[in-house]
């Protein structure tokens, strides 16, 4: 990434977002997508500052197969939401995104009503790095669109990989999106994605397709039925419908109302964003300190070796790294040799 030609101060940027200026906003984004470390910092200042603003929204995951119109489908539904009267932010978790260009998440073309929408604003997946430094900054991102006043985030991924992980952990409500061909193999979509979904939405159910539609909505609901109950108290619901013809949508609207209620009810809204803030904690550490420990000087110092000797099965793995680690935690103790505290990450 490169480096911003200009910085606002923490005041400008806290302020800007709070009153919803949609430039800044923008510009505290790329903050958080920077990797320099001083643009890190005044990220960070930035998200403790707006932090008591955040946590009013709606957070729904969507995922999907490529090509089952998720994007059709947050144009669609991203429409109905603000004719519900809600503002809009739309994010994306797609850590292929950099690989797979023109397929990019959350691209601005392939959502042509919703993007130009004054009560909307998309953002695209951020680019480069590791799921984990991806998911991060879409998690930090959500925050400063709910600061900056929008009431619905979606965030969307593929499903196929472990992005949907990431997503369901930042999210209220998770959505899968499937095709009405429900085969056995259930579309390549991992029994551990449907397991997560607090609902799925069977996409393009119209004209011959209905009969098929009909097969998979009994199918998926029978299936969703064999898993324990959910600790939301939420029983996840299957639909039909379709995004190109706006079908299905209200019924869709309705689940998150009633999930909403029914979660507030029961508690559960309120204790699955707590565990996901200590998850995030987590995260966020187990992120550093690895970073903390593959820039220290003692493990880039033996690095080489340590691969070459496990390559050529000279040590086993595991005792290569409780040796990195040994060499590692003598030089913290040695902080004349080794700093591993006070560097950056
Ligand atoms: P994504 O890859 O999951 O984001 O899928 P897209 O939204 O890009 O849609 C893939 C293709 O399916 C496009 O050609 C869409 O026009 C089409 N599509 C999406 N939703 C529907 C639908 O409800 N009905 C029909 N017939 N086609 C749809």
């Amino acid at each position: 990434m490169k480096p911003m030609r200009s910085r606002h101060s923490v005041d400008t940027y806290t302020e800007g977002v709070l009153s919803g200026d949609r430039v800044l906003l923008g510009q505290a984004i790329t903050l958080i997508e920077s990797s320099l470390d001083s643009d890190q910092e005044l990220a960070a200042a930035v998200l403790e500052r707006i932090l008591p603003a955040t946590g009013k929204a709606f957070r729904m995951g969507i995922t999907g197969v490529p090509g089952v119109g998720k994007s059709t489908f947050i144009d669609a539904f991203g429409s109905y939401l603000v004719a519900q009267g809600h503002t809009l932010g739309v994010l994306a978790v797609d850590p292929s995104s950099n690989l797979t260009q023109g397929s990019i998440l959350g691209d601005k073309t392939r959502m042509e009503r919703i993007s130009h929408h004054p009560r909307v604003f998309v953002r695209p997946s951020p680019s480069g790095g590791s799921l984990g430094g991806v998911a991060r900054k879409t998690r930090e991102t959500m925050l400063l669109c709910e600061a900056a006043g929008f009431d619905m985030i979606l965030v969307e991924t593929v499903g196929v990989g472990q992005s949907e992980t990431a997503v369901h952990d930042m999210v209220d409500f998770f959505l899968l999106l499937m095709l009405p061909n429900a085969g056995d193999e259930l579309q390549g979509i991992k029994k551990g994605i449907m397991e997560m979904a607090d609902g799925i939405f069977i996409n393009k159910a119209e004209a011959n397709a209905m009969d098929k539609a009909r097969i998979a909505q009994a199918a998926y609901s029978q299936a969703l039925r064999l898993f324990a109950p959910p600790a939301s108290g939420w029983h996840p619901q299957v639909a039909m419908g379709s995004a190109l013809n706006e079908v299905g949508l209200h019924t869709l609207y309705q689940w998150m109302l009633d999930f909403q209620q029914k979660t507030w009810q029961n508690g559960y809204w309120e204790i699955n964003r707590q565990e996901q803030s200590i998850q995030w904690l987590k995260d966020t550490i187990l992120h550093r300190l690895s970073h903390i420990f593959f820039e220290s000087p003692a493990v880039k110092a033996h690095w080489e070796q340590t691969q070459a000797a496990v390559t050529n099965k000279e040590i086993p793995p595991v005792k290569a790294a409780q040796q990195l680690l040994r060499l590692w935690q003598e030089g913290y103790r040695q902080p004349g040799i080794d700093k591993p505290e006070g560097q950056g990450a």
